[in-house]
């Protein structure tokens, strides 16, 4: 039975409503009356249930559809303005017990190089991201209870915060291990990490079983009730995702958003974040063996949809994505993005020898940071390292409540100005700083208050002269 206030898997990802969900889409993707009046709802802002959403993603009628990405644009214009939040990727170790058949981590693989960072090299990592100008990181570990255990874990992210390098400082830690129990989630939570992402990989869970034929992760109940458990020992945001690629994308799209309102229902507060990755090739991964791989249109489609069925949480591309197709999503709803990625153990301190791959996935958008930064610039939007909300203890339903006032916009572009001031004087090449400077000279005047125009300019001045981080 469909429960979403359920605490067990199979009732709130239920896999019968998936299907009679997609029936329904399927029923009416055509009905121009019922796609208008969810349109309409959509409108208010406030979010579609898993149903209405799912009607729209298989629409086919092309005018509604230019309707349906129009309204993402909005949507992520009236929520998000023109700002995009950088981050990159850390990867801590790539030993894993687990027999993913789609990473190439998986336990059986074994030409992989085999990697796990010292405290010595978490450093020498930490430093060469902060001299690219990254104030916060996603970290990234294999399950292997020997290699990786917990206090492994919570010494990087010590090791992570603790290291002040010129005037660089990672300021926000988010993590993306395995799941694992509730008082391993109150130790990350008491290490100050920032959201904790897992992603669902495949919500459907007979071929989850297939694609996780072996180690801890074979459970899908107790991967699938990861979040419950990390918001019962204290995190409050988390961040959801799937494989796109592993199944039928309009289930796995459906799938997610029951979780999202699994959340909702059961914690008062949706997920934080949703990423989109698709399968990419890697060491004894190629992408053709997965029959469900979806095309740009699809991708397109699946961003914008998510952005108007769920407005308030943030949405992640990485540089699994090309430059091209990251340009395609950005304005129709995606808010963050990592740039000068690397996906391999240690890779950002030392380039690896190509004979000593140790990588998850080939990274398809190449460019450094500053390249990435200026690229964002060109086409209008503002690159933001801002990471105040998590220091200032906006989290959880704290920070959905000022989201949804829309308070939160109070914070968000000044503090996008001051944090890109501060790369620019900091990391950015001549040119990225001479188009950074005239932004912020522009966006600087759209901020609506005037008393909170005064002091950011004051900031700014600041920030010019020397000091850092300024936040409101
Ligand atoms: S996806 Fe994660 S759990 Fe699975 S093999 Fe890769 S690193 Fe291990
Ligand atoms: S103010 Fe908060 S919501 Fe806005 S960009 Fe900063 S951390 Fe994100």
């Amino acid at each position: 039975m469909y429960d979403p206030k359920s605490l067990k898997a199979e009732e709130f990802i239920n896999h019968e409503e998936i299907l009679e969900t997609l029936a329904y889409a399927d029923a009416n993707k055509d009905n121009i009356e019922l796609i208008d009046s969810i349109i309409k709802k959509a409108e208010e802002r406030k979010g579609l249930s898993h149903r209405e959403a799912s009607v729209l993603l298989a629409c086919t009628d092309e005018e509604k559809n230019n309707e349906i990405y129009a309204l993402a644009e909005q949507i992520k214009k009236d929520f998000y303005g023109n700002r995009i939040v950088m981050f990159a990727p850390l990867y801590l170790s790539n030993y894993c017990v687990n027999g993913c058949v789609y990473c190439p981590y998986h336990m059986k693989n074994k030409h992989i190089a085999r990697k796990k960072l010292t405290q010595e090299e978490v450093r020498n990592e930490v430093i060469a991201l902060q001299d690219m100008g990254h104030k916060r990181l996603a970290i990234e570990s294999g399950e292997d209870p020997v290699n990786n255990p917990i206090e492994y874990i919570l010494e990087c992210i010590n090791t992570i915060y603790s290291v002040k390098h010129k005037n660089g400082a990672i300021r926000r830690v988010n993590v993306n291990i395995a799941a694992t129990t509730v008082e391993n989630y109150r130790k990350l939570k008491d290490a100050g990490i920032g959201t904790y992402i897992l992603f669902q990989e495949t919500y459907h869970k007979e071929s989850y079983l297939q694609l996780h034929p072996t180690g801890p992760k074979h459970d899908y109940a107790y991967h699938t009730e990861a979040m419950d458990r990390a918001m019962e020992g204290g995190i409050d945001d988390v961040g959801l995702g799937v494989l796109f690629g592993l199944e039928k994308y309009r289930y796995e799209f459906a799938g997610l958003l029951m979780h999202a309102e699994h959340l909702e229902a059961v914690h008062g507060v949706g997920p934080h974040t949703i990423s989109v990755p698709r399968i990419r090739p890697a060491d004894d991964i190629d992408p053709e063996d997965f029959t469900d791989a979806i095309d740009d249109d699809i991708f397109a489609k699946l961003v914008a949809c998510i952005r108007i069925a769920v407005p308030y949480t943030g949405m992640i591309v990485s540089t699994r994505e090309s430059q091209k197709t990251r340009e395609r999503v950005l304005h129709l709803g995606i808010s963050q993005i990592s740039g000068g990625s690397k996906t391999s153990v240690g890779g950002y301190y030392e380039p690896e020898p190509e004979e000593e791959n140790s990588a998850q996935f080939d990274v398809e958008d190449n460019r450094t940071l500053d390249q990435v930064v200026n690229w964002l610039m060109t086409m209008g939007y503002i690159p933001s390292f801002c990471t105040a909300c998590y220091r200032e203890g906006r989290t959880g339903d704290r920070f959905m409540s000022l989201c949804k006032s829309g308070q939160i916009q109070n914070c968000c572009l000044p503090n996008a100005l001051m944090t890109l001031q501060e790369y620019l004087e900091d990391y950015a090449s001549p040119e990225t700083k001479k188009i950074g400077e005239a932004l912020i000279a522009k966006e600087v005047e759209n901020i609506p208050k005037e008393k909170v125009k005064a002091i950011v300019k004051d900031y700014l001045l600041n920030i010019n002269e020397g000091k850092r981080d300024f936040r409101f």
